[in-house]
């Protein structure tokens, strides 16, 4: 089996804020994340898929199509858009990296041809990344 991962880079906005919550405690556990007329990151997404190396070709997967499908399913779709307000996903969930790393997830699983989804990274900062490895 070998590894093979894509890189994409998408910018987006976000906050942190649990409706169920006063504004005291969400200032409590989120800090300045709480602001919520939001703030930005360049978001860093890495995509791992599994597989085998096509004896002819020598790929494991289409490098083209898994771009085209990242860019699809995620880039397209996160891309200069604040992830609270204009992504479905996180009217339920807050945009946090792990959550964000599970939703990219669940938007490419199944959609990579001729390859297994192995991992998903999303690095908010350089400093701070997230891996969803899907349900193992
Ligand atoms: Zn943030």
């Amino acid at each position: 089996m070998i590894l093979l991962t894509r890189k994409a880079e998408f910018s987006a906005s976000h906050y942190y804020w649990v409706e169920a919550w006063s504004p005291e405690e969400n200032a409590r556990a989120f800090g300045k994340c709480a602001n919520r007329n939001g703030h930005g990151h360049n978001y860093t997404l890495e995509v791992t898929v599994a597989g085998e190396v096509d004896p002819v070709t020598g790929f494991v997967v289409d490098l083209k199509e898994l771009k085209d499908v990242m860019e699809r399913e995620v880039v397209s779709v996160y891309d200069h858009r604040h992830l609270n307000l204009e992504v479905p996903e996180f009217k339920t969930a807050l945009p946090t990296t792990e959550n964000i790393a599970a939703a990219v997830w669940r938007r490419l699983e199944g959609k990579v041809p001729g390859a297994k989804l192995y991992r998903v990274r999303v690095y908010e900062m350089p400093d701070l990344f997230a891996d969803y490895l899907g349900e193992r």
